[in-house]
């Protein structure tokens, strides 16, 4: 195993749920930690309350620029730049039927920009020092397609892929994906037929908590430089 406590990890989705729970498994390994999302007072709140181990800057993960000045800041702080992990997503689900284009192309936005522009703004630095990892965060939905899931699967189809592919091209680099089954967290929030919500409110009855996803990102990110976990898929125990 690796020792995490001279590691500087970059968090998207900091702000609550999955991210949350590992920026707080993370600091109890003893990682350096620079987190963003938009909401500068939970990322504050959460920093404040794990001291100086932990850095934050707003991040809009939808633009590019926006991203790099959060891996400068992140570099500026702690000097390098070890592990991303590109959390942040959105599960605004509903039917193709209901045409509902503006969060189509929002869950296109976060789920799969978000993630190119975070691998933009750290692989040429990881490139230059020969090292490097790079976490993203799928979901099951990323092998199979839930009813109402058809774009929000789509987006984690393509992360799924994006992921395999840098695996495949970099030799030194390190690539994971890592596919939650329902947890309980905020995601889906957005969501904007009644009906819809309701079904996922049925799916939540078995569901991990977060802090489940946070330990299997701890495994993936303490294995050995020579060890590329490739994607840990995680489920509630009897899901379907
Ligand atoms: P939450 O809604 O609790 O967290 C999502 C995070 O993404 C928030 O911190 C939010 O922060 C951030 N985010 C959303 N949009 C942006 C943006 N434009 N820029 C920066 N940050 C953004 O949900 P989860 O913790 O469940 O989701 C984390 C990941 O896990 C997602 O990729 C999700 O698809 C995936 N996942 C979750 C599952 C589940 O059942 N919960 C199952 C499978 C996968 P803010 O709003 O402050 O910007």
């Amino acid at each position: 195993m690796t020792k995490l406590n001279d590691k500087i990890i970059l968090i998207t989705g900091a702000s609550s749920g999955i991210g949350e729970a590992t920026v707080r498994e993370l600091a109890a390994a003893g990682a350096k930690l620079f987190i963003g999302a938009r909401r500068s007072e939970r990322l504050q709140a959460l920093a404040n309350e794990l001291g100086d181990q932990v850095g934050w800057r707003r991040l809009d993960v939808t633009d590019d620029s926006d991203f790099a000045a959060f891996a400068d800041a992140a570099e500026a702080r702690f000097g390098r730049i070890d592990v991303l992990v590109n959390n942040a997503g959105i599960m605004p689900l509903s039917p193709l039927a209901a045409l509902k284009r503006d969060e189509w192309t929002r869950m296109i936005d976060v789920n799969i920009h978000g993630v190119l522009n975070g691998i933009a703004a750290v692989l040429p630095r990881f490139m230059a020092r020969g090292a490097g990892h790079i976490v993203n965060v799928a979901s099951v939905g990323a092998h199979i397609v839930v009813p109402t899931g058809a774009v929000y699967c789509a987006t984690k189809y393509a992360v799924w892929a994006i992921t395999e592919g840098l695996r495949q091209e970099q030799d030194d680099i390190r690539a994971t994906i890592v596919s939650p089954g329902v947890t309980d967290t905020e995601l889906g929030s957005d969501i904007t037929d009644p009906e819809v919500a309701g079904a996922l409110e049925e799916w939540r009855k078995k569901s991990l908590t977060p802090d489940a996803i946070a330990r299997a990102i701890r495994y993936a990110l303490e294995q050995p430089a020579g060890v590329d976990v490739n994607e840990i898929v995680v489920r509630p125990t009897a899901a379907d």
